[in-house]
């Protein structure tokens, strides 16, 4: 399998040139050649994998430079029953991501029960383990710089504690997480991970990684890296769960089945239509955004309009208030027919218009082809979904299942059955719970007390100099 760029400059890359890399050497964004192609027979051979078996089989399809032996040891290693354990009543630890009926016809496909309690855990903790074989490999080590208002910073350090070659520096704005977040967090005794309380908010952390970053010869002698929504392997290791979903679900192989997918930075869907190009028989892809709609909108209208920073709300689904979709060029690149020169022309359009317009467009013709549809949830919304969800289903889900949930059930179809992905337990998010049921979330047994754990941070300013200096004494230095 070979990668190329959106930007069409980059070609031929192998899967493990584009592992531990961000963007691409023009600024685009890595795809692969072309989609592997299950035939009815390939998932008919599918439908009762274990997990782990079905990841082996999806990822050896796109890691074909890693041999398949250490491949299959990665995997072993990532998706086991005591990583992603909670133990809630009627879940079998084993499936990795049980699946649950809500009513007929309607399943919670459950991916937070990783260390996190998010479905970023499904991916991160698979992206430690290649990342440590492949730096092994190479002789390198790498230092990951990242900011994070909550999920993904912590998703990222305990996929990453313990590592071999591989140091975390994450800034967080001080003062600013919840406490559950930072203890999370900051309990973490890992000599290899860093936690940067900066004062400021998480903009300003933000700008301080940025400004790291583009210092090149930093960048360079100490081996910055990210591990942000774009990293190719952290995609494709959700294409995993679609085929896990589905295969939980459908009366028969070929039959179809839809999903409900929150989203954000268009990572956990932009999977879920990586596994319908791949064959996988995905009726609907609902796409359900909060108050921060620029992803419902290009679906209802062909107009893509990311907002500024002043323009992004602070909602009670706080893991999807982005202001553009980090990864939804992906999803553009196939929809134009994979022309990178109308990339291109498109995000030029956006830098001097604000947005680009497909209406009109035989492009946007086509749009019927992919499956996806789409809706919006309001914090109204939001509170009567987990209400609900706790009436019917005595289930408590967290906001961001609820958006999902809310829309998923706006287009769901007859005979068609629909899982909604839940990406994270409530007990992240006790003040809406709070403010939809008037109790606390129940909170797994191994995260009871966690706010009493010791605490490891520094406060620092919000300053690349200051930041570089602390990287400087503390990192690995490569030569
Ligand atoms: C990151 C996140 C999302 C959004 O996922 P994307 O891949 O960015 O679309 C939704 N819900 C939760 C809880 C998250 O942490």
């Amino acid at each position: 399998m070979r990668y190329v760029s959106t930007r069409g400059e980059d070609q031929g890359a192998g899967f493990r040139d584009i592992l531990l890399g961000g963007l691409m050497g023009d600024g685009g964004l890595a795809m692969p050649s072309a989609y592997p192609r299950l035939s009815t027979a390939d998932l008919e051979s599918m439908h009762a994998m274990s997990y782990r078996d079905l990841a082996f089989a999806v990822l050896r399809l796109f890691a074909t430079d890693v041999p398949e032996a250490v491949l299959r040891g990665l995997v072993d290693k990532t998706y086991t029953a005591d990583v992603y354990c909670n133990g809630r009543p009627g879940e079998d630890a084993q499936q990795i991501t049980p699946v649950r009926q809500l009513e007929l016809g309607v399943y919670l496909l459950a991916l937070s029960n990783g260390p996190t309690l998010a479905f970023k855990d499904m991916a991160m903790q698979l992206l430690g383990n290649l990342f440590e074989w492949a730096l092994a490999e190479n002789g390198e080590t790498l230092n990951i710089l990242g900011a994070t208002s909550g999920d993904t910073g912590s998703s990222a350090e305990y996929a990453m504690r313990g590592k071999h070659g591989i140091r975390v520096f994450m800034l967080s704005p001080h003062g600013k997480m919840s406490l559950f977040q930072t203890a999370q967090m900051f309990s973490l005794s890992d000599s290899n991970i860093h936690n940067l309380a900066v004062r400021g908010v998480f903009d300003d952390c933000q700008d301080v990684v940025k400004a790291v970053s583009n210092d090149l010869a930093f960048k360079r002698q100490y081996r910055i890296g990210t591990v942000n929504s774009i990293n190719w392997a952290r995609v494709v290791a959700q294409v995993v769960y679609y085929f896990k979903g589905y295969f939980a679900v459908a009366p028969e192989a070929g039959a179809p089945v839809s999903f409900a997918v929150p989203s954000g930075n268009f990572g956990n869907i932009c999977a879920g239509h990586i596994a319908r190009m791949m064959g996988l028989p995905i009726r609907r892809l609902i796409l359900a955004t909060n108050e921060n709609d620029v992803l419902d909108e290009f679906f209802r209208t062909g107009v893509y309009r990311p907002r500024g920073t002043a323009e992004t709300r602070q909602t009670s689904s706080p893991s999807m208030d982005i202001s553009k979709a980090s990864n939804f060029e992906r999803f553009v690149f196939d929809l134009v027919g994979r022309d990178p020169a109308r990339i291109e022309s498109l995000w030029r359009q956006m830098a001097t218009d604000g947005a680009f317009d497909l209406r009109g467009t035989p492009e946007w013709q086509t749009i019927g082809r992919y499956g996806f549809v789409s809706g919006a949830s309001t914090h109204q919304n939001r509170l009567e979904t987990i209400r609900r969800a706790w009436e019917t289903y005595r289930l408590m889900i967290d906001p961001h299942t609820a958006d999902g949930l809310k829309v998923g059930m706006e287009y769901r179809e007859e005979g068609v059955p629909l899982v909604c992905l839940e990406t994270a337990l409530p007990a992240k998010f006790a003040e809406t719970i709070q403010e939809a049921l008037g109790r606390a979330p129940v909170r797994p047994r191994k995260f009871e007390g966690i706010e009493q754990l010791p605490q490891r941070s520094v406060v620092l300013a919000p300053d690349a100099e200051v930041v570089k200096n602390f990287i400087r004494e503390r990192a690995v230095e490569c030569g």
